[in-house]
C-alpha cells in the first residue's frame, strides 16, 4: 500500500531524476572546450533515460537502485594528510580481520551490475584511487554509458595514466586541494599543492576533461569561491568544481563547519560562478534540501566500502549487506537503509555537513532495531548479508568507521 511517505519519496526522485539528466546535459555543454571528450559525454548524456527507466523499474520490484553509487576501492594511498580517516581505517580492518579491497573481478562484477540497474555515476573515492589506475581505467572502458569522477589527490597521475584517461573519457579525475598552497600544502604536506598543479597542466595538455574538489571549512570557504582563484584554475583547464562540506567527525571540530547562512552564501556564491564561467559547480550536501533533504541510503546515493560492504553514505559508514560476494541488487535490499529511508522524515539539514552523521545516535538504534527486526520498507531480503555482524559489534565500531569515512571524501 503506497504511503505518503513513499508518495512523496517518489516527488523528489522524479527530480533527482530529472537532475542527474539535466547534470549530464550541462556536463556535455561544458565539454565543448574538450572535444575528444564530447562523444563520451553525449553517450552518457543519451543514457540517461534509459537509466532513470531501470531505475524505476527496480524499484517497483523491490530493489532501490541510487543514480549515484560512490565506491571506495582502496584504502591505500601514498600520502599521509592529517586528519586522514582513510589511514585509521585501514589500521582498524586489518585489526578486525576484515576482508581487504575487493580484488579487480570483483569489482568489475560490481560496476557492470550497478550499470546494468541504471546507476548513472560511479563516484570513485579511496585511499588514493589511482594506486589502481590501470584498473579504473579498465573499468571506465568496459562500462562507457557511465560517468566515473574520481576523486583523487592527483600526485600518482603519471604518463601512463593520462594516456589511459585519453582512451576513457568517461572517466573524470577531480583533483583535491584545500586551496592555494598555503592550505593545501598545511593539510596534505609540503609540495603536494606544486604536484596537483604540475598534474593539471599535464591533463589539459592532453585535451583531458578533469575538475577539482575542495573541502568547505568556516576558514577556507571564502577563498574557494574567490573569483581571482577560480579563473586560475579554470584557466589551467578545470572543467569541473566540487564543493564538499567538512563533516564534524571529529569532536570539538564543529566550529570549522559552515553555518546554515555560510551555506546559503556559498551556494548563492556558486549560483554566480556558474553564470560567468563555463564549467560545472556541485555542492555537497549543498542543495539536497531541494530533493527533499539527505539523499543517502539509495534515496539519490549509496557508498560501496573497499571490501564491498554497501553502507548509506561515506559519511554514515554503516550497513548490513555487502556486494563483495552478493549480487549487488541484492545487497541493495539492506533492511538497515530501507529502514533509513523508510524514516526519511528524520534527516533533514542542519548546518555543518552530513545530517545522517548529526542523527548518529538514532542512525544507531535503528541499526539495532532493523538487526533484530529483520524487516524493511521494502520487503524481506531472503538472502542473509554477507556481514552478520552483532549489532554490538557494529556500534562500537561506529564513531570510529565514520571519523575516517568522513576525512575520506575530504581527501
Ligand atoms: S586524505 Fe586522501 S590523499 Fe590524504 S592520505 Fe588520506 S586518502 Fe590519501
Amino acid at each position: 500500500m503506497k504511503t505518503n511517505e513513499s508518495d512523496q519519496a517518489d516527488i523528489y526522485i522524479d527530480l533527482l531524476d530529472a537532475g542527474v539528466s539535466r547534470l549530464a546535459r550541462r556536463a556535455l555543454a561544458v565539454a565543448l572546450r574538450w572535444p575528444r571528450s564530447l562523444p563520451s559525454f553525449a553517450r552518457i548524456a543519451l543514457a540517461q533515460a534509459g537509466a532513470a527507466r531501470r531505475r524505476a523499474q527496480n524499484r517497483a520490484g523491490g530493489i532501490p537502485v541510487p543514480a549515484f553509487l560512490i565506491v571506495s576501492v582502496t584504502r591505500r594511498c601514498n600520502l599521509r594528510c592529517a586528519g586522514c580517516y582513510s589511514l585509521a581505517t585501514e589500521k582498524r580492518e586489518r585489526a578486525e580481520g576484515r576482508p581487504g579491497e575487493m580484488d579487480g573481478a570483483r569489482l568489475a562484477r560490481v560496476i557492470g551490475e550497478a550499470s546494468a540497474l541504471g546507476v548513472s555515476f560511479a563516484l570513485i573515492a579511496g585511499g588514493e584511487p589511482f594506486v589502481r589506475s590501470r584498473e579504473l581505467i579498465n573499468l571506465a572502458k568496459a562500462n562507457p554509458s557511465l560517468a566515473f569522477p574520481v576523486f583523487t589527490n592527483g600526485t600518482l597521475i603519471d604518463a601512463d595514466a593520462v594516456k589511459g584517461l585519453r582512451r576513457a573519457r568517461n572517466l573524470i579525475p577531480i583533483l583535491s586541494v584545500e586551496g592555494r598552497q598555503s592550505y593545501t600544502d598545511g593539510r596534505r604536506g609540503g609540495g603536494v599543492y606544486a604536484q596537483a598543479r604540475a598534474r593539471m597542466a599535464a591533463l589539459r595538455r592532453a585535451g583531458v576533461f578533469f575538475g577539482v574538489s575542495f573541502t568547505v571549512m568556516k576558514s577556507n570557504a571564502e577563498e574557494l569561491v574567490d573569483r581571482d582563484f577560480i579563473a586560475e584554475l579554470h584557466a589551467s583547464g578545470a572543467g569541473l568544481f566540487f564543493y564538499n562540506e567538512y563533516t564534524p567527525v571529529e569532536g570539538g571540530t564543529e566550529s570549522m563547519c559552515v553555518s546554515a547562512e555560510e551555506r546559503a552564501s556559498l551556494l548563492a556564491s556558486l549560483e554566480d560562478l556558474r553564470r560567468d564561467f563555463p564549467a560545472l559547480f556541485l555542492a555537497f550536501p549543498g542543495d539536497e534540501d531541494k530533493y527533499g533533504g539527505c539523499l543517502s541510503s539509495s534515496r539519490g546515493f549509496a557508498h560501496i566500502a573497499p571490501d564491498g560492504r554497501l553502507e548509506a553514505c561515506p559519511f554514515a559508514p554503516f550497513g548490513d549487506t555487502s556486494a563483495r560476494d552478493l549480487p549487488l541488487a541484492e545487497a541493495l535490499k539492506s533492511p538497515l537503509l530501507g529502514a533509513i529511508r523508510a524514516h526519511h522524515g528524520e534527516l533533514q539539514e542542519t548546518s555543518g555537513g552530513c545530517a545522517l552523521w548529526n542523527r548518529r545516535d538514532w542512525a544507531e538504534n535503528l541499526l539495532v532495531g532493523a538487526e533484530s527486526s529483520g524487516e524493511t520498507p521494502l520487503g524481506d531480503p531472503s538472502a542473509p548479508p554477507v556481514y552478520p555482524e552483532s549489532p554490538e559489534f557494529l556500534k562500537k565500531g561506529f564513531d570510529e568507521n565514520l571519523n575516517s569515512l568522513v576525512s575520506n571524501f575530504n581527501a
